[in-house]
């Protein structure tokens, strides 16, 4: 392949990116959003393997049949709630592939430069590398706490900031000697430290933040992983990797910047703030109370509040995905549309464990999309519904972010679900949400407990309702 026919290729899989990102930013042609980014992936690897400097196949067809194999298996596997975990580590690998490329590129060049372009490779090896290994360690955290194999509570150490200063500052030093090093020996020592330390750095970075913030924080790693990704472009010279990392380390930063605003908090706020952490103040979260102190109701009575219903708002969350209630919800809100029953869904930006999680579940049942209302666009409409359902939602529906100042999640956004002239919420018993807090919701008089699984509480309604 010429270098014409190889910038054609890529251009063509860099518009395909901008494309497919255009897409997957509304339901509605997040499909088509797809194909584009999947065309674009397939003539960008395609072109790359048919690149001039490439002379041997063999190992990037190994690379290409492992990797394709572990990911098509794990796709395949890995059920809705463990996506976040999933996405987290798929972070992880593009932070070690930028450590192990920067390093290999600088210990075995594959061109020899000299003066300024010399210095300015070797400050892109030294970013890359080091931005990698904060996404790779930084990346395993966040599985390890979203899988549970680390406790979600934030890790603080005395003088947090300052170590994470001192390490920033080590990093930025270390680049004097490296940049000047005799051999390349010499030079790999340095990068190897700084490496040691830029992993040190991304570990301590995530393990210092805890509960709601997590979301964000997969979502910022998501934006290093296409900023390694980018500064491994620059290494590489490749203006694909440039473009695509760009892509990336960008879209993510908007994301975060959108869930940021969505918890009412700021960027640095959830990096440096140490949610949920021992130097907040204790929430009081209302005297102690236990399911005793609880309405109680039963398919049959709620089945008797529906049918009377003009108005119903479904509030789904991180439960209807634990209990993989969303088809029998999609039937449930057939039946009750059929009886002449408006009844749409309230997403909220945080709903589930990753963003977008509550439309992708409605979008695989086939809830139509024009039911579907973000946050912002039904808030206001909860005073005129005769009946709210909260289906495994806790924390995004807890009164207490706006009235409780000692509260973690106090100034998140919340559904205001209180306000509709009754409530409902199923779940398996009274224990608290994610960032768990304890949710005056519950015990409100117009609110009711569905207690039981999701899933079986819906299709109980269902057999009631027919
Ligand atoms: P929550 O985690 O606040 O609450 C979920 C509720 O579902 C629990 O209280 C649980 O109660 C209930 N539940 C669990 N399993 C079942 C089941 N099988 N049947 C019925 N109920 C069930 O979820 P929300 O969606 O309200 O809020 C999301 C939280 O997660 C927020 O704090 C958000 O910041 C955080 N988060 C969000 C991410 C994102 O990007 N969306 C990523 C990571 C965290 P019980 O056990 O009693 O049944």
């Amino acid at each position: 392949m010429s270098e014409t026919q190889l910038t054609v290729a890529y251009l063509t899989a860099g518009v395909l990116f901008v494309l497919s990102l255009g897409g997957l930013s509304r339901q509605e042609t997040a499909g088509r959003g797809n194909i584009f980014g999947i065309l674009g992936m397939v003539i960008a690897i395609v072109a790359t393997a048919l690149h001039p400097r490439v002379a041997d196949f063999k190992w990037i067809a190994g690379a290409v049949l492992i990797g394709g194999t572990v990911g098509a298996v794990l796709a395949k596997r890995v059920v809705m709630t463990a996506m976040p975990q999933l996405v987290a580590l798929l972070h992880s690998f593009v932070g070690l592939a930028a450590v192990l490329v920067g390093l290999s590129t600088y210990a075995d060049p594959a061109e020899e430069l000299s003066g300024v372009a010399h210095t300015i490779h070797l400050i892109e090896v030294w970013i890359g590398v080091g931005v990698g290994a904060i996404t790779f360690t930084g990346s395993v955290i966040a599985w390890a706490k979203l899988r549970g194999s680390m406790s979600g509570k934030p890790l603080l150490l005395p003088g947090r900031h300052l170590i994470n200063l001192v390490l920033v500052g080590a990093t930025v030093y270390l680049a004097i000697p490296f940049i000047g090093a005799e051999t390349v020996d010499e030079g790999l020592r340095f990068a190897l430290i700084m490496t040691a330390i830029t992993a040190v750095l991304g570990a301590h970075l995530v393990m210092a933040i805890g509960g709601a913030d997590m979301p964000v924080v997969v979502s910022l790693l998501n934006s290093y992983s296409g900023w390694a990704a980018a500064a491994m472009g620059f290494v590489l010279s490749n203006d694909l990797l440039i473009t695509t990392g760009a892509l990336v380390g960008a879209s993510g930063a908007i994301l975060s910047i959108i869930m940021c605003r969505a918890m009412n908090r700021s960027i640095l706020n959830v990096v440096f703030g140490g949610f949920g952490t021992a130097d907040q103040k204790k929430s009081s979260g209302g005297p102690e109370r236990s399911a005793d102190d609880v309405s109680e109701t039963n398919a049959s009575d709620l089945v008797v509040a529906l049918k009377g219903a003009q108005n119903v708002i479904i509030v789904p969350g991180y439960g209807m995905a634990v209990a993989r209630a969303q088809h029998p919800v999609k039937e449930m809100t057939e039946l009750l549309q059929r009886g002449g029953c408006t009844v749409r869904f309230a997403i909220h930006p945080v709903a589930g464990r990753l963003p977008g999680h509550m439309n992708v579940l409605l979008a695989e049942a086939g809830v139509p999309y024009d039911v579907v209302r973000e946050m912002d666009e039904i808030n206001d409409d909860f005073d005129d519904t005769d009946v709210v359902l909260v289906i495994g939602a806790n924390d995004i529906v807890n009164p207490s972010a706006q009235t409780d100042e000692a509260s973690p999640i106090y100034g998140m956004p919340v559904l205001e679900a209180w306000r509709s002239k009754k409530t409902v919420v199923f779940k398996r018993g009274m224990s608290s949400g994610y960032a768990g807090v304890g949710n005056p919701l519950f015990f409100m008089d117009n609110t009711e407990m569905l207690f039981g699984d999701a899933k079986k509480s819906v299709d109980d309604l269902i057999s009631e309702l027919r």
